[in-house]
């Protein structure tokens, strides 16, 4: 008995490649959202690690906060030393807490070295009068940021992030656009959350000290910053 092997025709060949291609743009999209959502929360997780590290510190120095600046010969209790090597962190207060520099770093961030996240600057740092230097003087450590993902044209971070009072219309510094338009924020409480932009210009800067036609999202982060008005969000 003879038996003939039989062969795909071409356009039985045509429909499969077709239908592999179809399944592919559906899938993808699907699958980038998934990739995406994966290192969103574990950007969340660094910042909470981040923040119980601060926390830790605080518990073992007397409520004392650690500086959130970055020049340890200046402020030897820095949390971090300027630099974008692994030294730069290990000369920083928070180390022994946390001596794991993926902890400091966005899994998203293509743009810096070492250290993605910059911490509140009212927070016993560079600002002319720090909103606090001990943990008992914040009013509401819910609604005070400590950390937020930050953008250095410089190509690495280099001091704090600096949020001027409310009714200032100018932005400092630049929140980073590591997840398109959500920036991702950790809060004195030890809580981190997703807070979405409403105005391209807040990530879409390239230098510091500008104004911008809008300030809603300026409004939040003048809220969070340590000194009011509560609860968080837009000042009326
Ligand atoms: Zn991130």
């Amino acid at each position: 008995m003879s038996r003939r092997r039989r062969a795909f025709t071409l356009v039985e060949l045509l429909v499969v490649i077709g239908i592999i291609a179809i399944l592919i743009a559906i899938l993808l999209p699907a699958l980038n959202k998934a990739r995406e959502h994966s290192r969103r929360t574990r950007c969340m997780s660094n910042m909470r690690q981040l923040t119980i590290a601060w926390l830790l510190y605080i518990e073992s120095n007397k409520g004392k906060l650690p500086g959130s600046n970055t020049d340890v010969n200046a402020h030897p209790h820095d949390w971090v030393d300027a630099g974008d090597g692994i030294d730069a962190l290990k000369r920083g207060t928070l180390w022994p807490y946390v001596n794991n520099w993926e902890a400091y770093w966005c899994p998203n961030d293509r743009i810096h070295y070492m250290r993605t996240y910059s911490m509140n600057s009212w927070l016993d740092g560079e600002g002319p009068a720090p909103v606090a230097t001990r943990l008992s003087q914040l009013k509401f450590p819910t609604s005070t940021f400590v950390f937020i993902e930050e953008m250095d044209p410089r190509g690495y971070l280099i001091n704090s992030f600096m949020v001027l009072p409310y009714p200032s219309a100018e932005w400092v510094d630049i929140p980073a656009p590591m997840h398109d338009r959500v920036g991702l924020l950790a809060f004195a409480d030890g809580h981190a959350q997703q807070w979405i932009w409403t105005n391209p210009s807040t990530w879409q800067r390239t230098g510091f000290n500008q104004s911008v036609p809008k300030t809603d999202d300026l409004k939040d982060l003048q809220g969070w910053r340590g000194s009011g008005p509560w609860p968080p969000g837009r000042v009326p």
